[in-house]
């Protein structure tokens, strides 16, 4: 039996090799103009570079899907040929899509890739698998608001189809992001299912009286507000084994425009539970959680895999994404065995101690010394700094080149934030 791959985003280039040199089997990409929650502006994927994408994750062993999963207008319609004729030359590995008025461009230019629908699609029953599967679909995205028991219902009624399931990242408080609180909120001009959500569902509330225009009434759970349409972060981390045995295929990490560490350490983790699963290992659940949440998270929780979701689902009092380390830089050259060139991200001290992880190898360690552009000896290096460290390691990994070095921070939901927007 073909073992399940995990599925991580592609938000660019770099974030796309990140993810797989740390264990995805799979990436997910796609252009701003159609796709959701795609990063639209700055370093991303678009029409010129998505070809390159794809042929980098096929040459580093990954397969590559391209994610066209707007709700299209006109407007937005008529763009889809000239992208539909480029990515017959890039050969993605799979076309997701939800919109129906999408099918038959698909099926015009792109008759060998296989079809997946989108989660936004909301496939939540074995009629509506079928319904896709007559149509040439080969895998279904599995809408979040399924039971574990109704994905094991779908699979043993529709068998010869690829599932895939959202396991980890923000949740919608709205049918998997059919919603157009956003729209509404923004006058329009940023559409939920055209991939500009401006994410009001994790915004502050209060209460006015019709009556009285410009009286606030606060809904206070305590000194900081209530946010009553937020909810937590989905991971089904420890679920892995009961989803392949219900027949699940692929596991999905959401995330497009979080960071390249995040990329990295979710992917680490994951494989690593999935691995466990195939080797026939248990795995340590309280350390597993605890390494996910030195991610960005807003809290955690299992969505609608084994109930209802009741309050807990949900904070009400924050709905900020904290992580419990920071993430300081990148490797970009091996001088010595212990001596790296490194990229900061963030400040990093000399004689701090800190994390140094690749995807074979993870040591606390002590950074010895930090030198210049010179070789002169510095006690800070600051974000983007190119600098010199060596740490206090025997022998450097044999995949150092995707080094990465963290620190945890004892206080860090004081300091410490991932950016205010998911994907
Ligand atoms: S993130 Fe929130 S506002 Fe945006 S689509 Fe989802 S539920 Fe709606």
């Amino acid at each position: 039996m073909k073992r399940a791959e995990l599925l991580l985003p592609a938000g660019n280039l770099e974030k796309m090799q990140y993810a797989i040199a740390y264990g995805a089997d799979a990436v997910y990409l796609g252009t701003a103009d159609f796709s959701l929650r795609s990063p639209k502006t700055g370093n991303i994927i678009t029409n010129d570079n998505i070809k390159n994408s794809i042929e980098t994750a096929h040459k580093m062993g990954a397969s590559a899907y391209v994610t066209l999963n707007v709700f299209a207008n006109n407007e937005i319609m008529e763009k889809l040929p000239p992208l539909m004729e480029l990515l017959a030359d890039a050969k993605p590995d799979g076309i997701i899509f939800a919109d129906p008025g999408f099918y038959s461009l698909i099926k015009r230019y792109l008759p060998d890739v296989p079809m997946h629908i989108s989660t936004q699609a909301n496939v939540l029953n074995y009629e509506s698998v079928k319904f896709w599967q007559d149509l040439g679909a080969t895998r279904i995205i599995l809408a979040r608001e399924l039971s574990l028991k109704e994905i094991e219902q779908i699979a043993n009624k529709v068998p010869d189809i690829e599932l895939e399931v959202l396991v980890h990242g923000s949740m919608c408080v709205a049918y998997s992001g059919r919603c157009l609180l956003s729209d509404y909120m923004t006058n329009n001009t940023r559409k939920s299912n055209q991939g500009a959500c401006a994410q009001p569902c994790r915004w502050k509330y209060s209460l006015i009286e019709s009556k009285r225009p410009g009286e606030e009434y606060e809904i206070t759970e305590d000194q900081h507000g209530t946010y009553i349409l937020n909810p937590k972060d989905l991971s089904l981390i420890e679920h892995i084994p009961d989803l392949i045995n219900a027949g699940v295929c692929s596991f999905k990490i959401e995330g497009r425009t979080k960071s390249m560490y995040y990329a990295a350490l979710v992917a680490k983790t994951y494989k690593k539970a999935i691995n466990a699963h195939y080797e026939g290992r248990s795995i340590n659940i309280e350390e597993i959680y605890e390494e996910l949440s030195n991610a960005g998270n807003r809290g955690f929780t299992k969505g609608f895999l084994l109930e209802t979701p009741d309050s807990s689902h949900y904070d009400y009092k924050a709905s900020k994404s904290t992580l419990k380390s920071v993430f300081q830089g990148v490797m970009l050259e091996k001088i010595d065995n212990n001596t790296f060139k490194i990229k900061a991200k963030n400040q990093l001290k000399s004689g701090e101690i800190v994390d140094f992880i690749t995807p074979s190898f993870q040591a606390s360690t002590e950074i010895l010394e930090i030198t210049g552009e010179f070789g002169e000896k510095m006690e800070v290096a600051n974000t983007n700094d190119e600098v010199c460290i060596k740490l206090n390691i025997e022998n450097s990994p044999e995949d150092w080149e995707w080094g990465i070095v963290r620190q945890k921070e004892p206080n860090y939901n004081a300091i410490k934030t991932e950016a205010y927007v998911h994907s």
